[in-house]
């Protein structure tokens, strides 16, 4: 990329450094290396998209790389599982890892190596303080820390007490490796962190080779020292924690375990809150084991793979990330934001199809009972995207909301004795309305088209409402799935903080409306059948295809859907097709306007 196209981006302060540490030849940074280090303790969620996109977007901006590390440091917490998920997701989104996946745990012999050498260097100690009493010598953040009774053993028998600790000596909590900094220090994070835990934990990687396992803040920067990274970009929390990020490797000599030299410089940006919703792998996973939602991937969940069943694309989340900016300054995203990235991408890539939520049929009482019309209509409005065949026939469905029998004042939809376009298709009039004699539901509707008013204004007068229908005989059956913010207030983890209540009080009752009776075109089906199969061909073919179909439409005057990729099915009786709404046509939490 040129040097020009990279200044297109819009700037921001991590891209600045990049520009002015590339430039710098003291610095003797030949190349950007970034990487992304989850955690595999759960599934990513948006929050973790806008740090991919920062640290692989800034790595193909500047023809460097980007690592994918796992930070497995927590192997109770951690499974292959959430392995393989964060690497569809990154792939997903469509960003490709230098060389080899990287995991923390690749580094665990030098890690003890090095903190071998701590001990040498009298830098660090074995620790045999339980865990209340070394909350009590770590002081308060007004009051310094008192120092450890074991904080002057000797450095053999530190060496000798570590190395029984790898050895399985010990129990669980019994001693820690901790480094030895001051415990008088402002910054608590400096007073004598622990390194290294004792944890009986069997290793998704290791297996049982380990007894042992490096805390985070140890691990982290080491990690980033043996792979090269040049600049360790981090959410704002860590800001506390560069100090000992430093310390670490300006005690260690990371040359005899690596050609990189370089110490990696972390800097910290705001993490992404975006409202309504929440992103904490914790809290996501509390509402999966309450049962509130089906699981990481159901669609109200704003994980990535959440965001792609409900038909978000990798386009619209790049996008999203690019809009919101990286900055140093905590603030809370509208998801309003999200909504429109999306459906600026859908409105150019989506093709429109017609649906009926709620039907209600309709009998063109002027129209002959056997004769279909097969209408051309387009697919997109703007592109070239061709056309697709809507049969026309006299009996019809339209949504029930698209009547009224008393009609509000500019109600321009169907009502007794008025008269609406159906879209793409003829001008009709509601002579009567069919109801149950007893409950007074509407079972259908008499009408009589104009014939002639097919792609022609009526001749005389005026029609304002356009409407969506379908062919009774040639509509197939599908549910739909309607959804809402997943919460009620903007903020519910500060909410329930404030209120003293928990966070899943603000869970909004109707985030997912299913619809059974709904009806689609056959040209959809059609789409559906044909990209399935050519799906089945390619893997027959290739290994490794995923057989998911992504299927996006905009259902005229409905909003975005897609089909859903795990609730769909086909077999020999046919399709059973799952329309998950992506997103509305209007931000509809602004009032809807009554036409359309
Ligand atoms: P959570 O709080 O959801 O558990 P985490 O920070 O513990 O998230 P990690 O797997 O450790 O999750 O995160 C991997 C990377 O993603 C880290 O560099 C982290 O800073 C970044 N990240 C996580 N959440 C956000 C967010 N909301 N905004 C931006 N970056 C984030
Ligand atoms: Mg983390």
């Amino acid at each position: 990329m040129s040097e020009l196209e990279v200044n297109e981006k819009p700037t921001h302060f991590i891209r600045q450094i990049i520009e002015s540490d590339l430039e710098d030849n003291n610095k003797n940074i030949t190349q950007l290396v970034t990487r992304f280090p989850p955690e595999p303790n759960g599934f990513l969620h948006i929050g973790h998209a806008k740090s991919i996109c920062l640290n692989f977007g800034l790595a193909e901006d500047f023809q460097g790389q980007c690592n994918l590390r796992f930070d497995d440091t927590n192997p109770e917490k951690e499974s292959q599982v959430f392995i393989e998920a964060i690497k569809q997701d990154v792939r997903w989104l469509g960003f490709q890892w230098a060389g080899e996946i990287k995991y923390a745990s690749d580094y665990f012999a030098p890690l003890y190596a090095f903190a071998c050498d701590l001990i040498r260097q009298g830098k660090a100690y074995v620790c045999d303080l339980s865990p209340e009493k070394m909350r009590e010598y770590r002081g308060t953040l007004t009051e310094p820390g008192t120092d450890s009774p074991y904080r002057d053993r000797s450095i053999d028998e530190n060496l000798e007490l570590f190395e029984q600790m790898k050895a399985g000596k010990f129990a669980e909590g019994e001693r820690v490796l901790r480094a030895k900094i001051d415990m008088a220090s402002p910054n608590i994070n400096l007073r004598d962190p622990i390194l290294y835990r004792i944890r009986f934990v069997e290793h998704h990687q290791t297996g049982n080779e380990w007894c042992i396992y490096p805390m985070y803040d140890y691990t982290h920067c080491v990690s980033d020292a043996l792979e090269g990274i040049t600049h360790s970009l981090c959410t704002l929390e860590f800001e506390d924690h560069r100090p000992l990020y430093d310390w670490v490797l300006d005690q260690i000599d990371v040359s005899q375990h690596t050609q990189n030299t370089g110490h990696p410089q972390q800097i910290e940006f705001a993490r992404l809150n975006l409202n309504y919703t929440i992103t904490s792998k914790r809290q996501l996973k509390q509402l999966i084991d309450e049962q509130v939602v089906s699981d990481w991937d159901d669609p109200r969940m704003l994980t990535i793979s959440g965001m792609r069943r409900r038909g978000y694309t990798p386009a619209s989340l790049r996008q999203f990330c690019q809009d919101i900016g990286v900055s140093k300054a905590d603030s809370m995203v509208d998801m309003g934001m999200l909504e429109h990235a999306i459906r600026q991408d859908l409105d150019q890539h989506a093709p429109r199809a017609m649906c009926v939520l709620n039907p209600i049929k309709v009998v063109i009482t002027n129209y002959p009972e056997d004769k279909t019309e097969w209408l051309t209509l387009s697919k997109h409005p703007k592109a070239e995207m061709g056309h697709r065949k809507v049969p026309f026939e006299r009996e019809l469905w339209i949504d029930a909301d698209d009547f009224m029998l008393e009609p509000e004042k500019k109600y321009f939809r169907l009502a007794p004795q008025k008269e609406v376009r159906l879209r793409g298709a003829y001008v009709i009039r509601c002579d009567k309305v069919i109801q149950d004699e007893a409950t007074g539901e509407i079972l259908s509707l008499e009408c009589h088209y104009d014939p002639d008013t097919l792609g022609k204004k009526p001749e005389g007068r005026k029609v304002k409402g356009v409407i969506h229908w379908l062919a009774a005989k040639h509509a197939q059956p599908c549910q739909v799935r309607l959804y809402d913010r997943l919460f009620t207030v903007e903020n519910p983890a500060a909410q329930a903080n404030r209120l003293n209540t928990s966070f899943l009080d603000y869970v909004n009752p109707n985030s997912c409306q299913v619809l059974e009776n709904a009806l689609i075109e056959p040209s959809v089906v059609k789409e559906v059948k044909a990209a399935k199969e050519s799906k089945e061909a390619q893997a027959a073919q290739e290994q490794e295809v995923e057989l998911e179909v992504e299927l996006k439409y905009q259902f005229e005057r409905l909003g975005y859907f897609c089909l859903d990729i795990h609730d769909s099915t086909s077999d020999s009786t046919g399709e059973r097709m799952v329309f998950n709404r992506t997103v509305t046509l209007k931000d509809t939490w602004a009032k809807l306007s009554e036409s359309k």
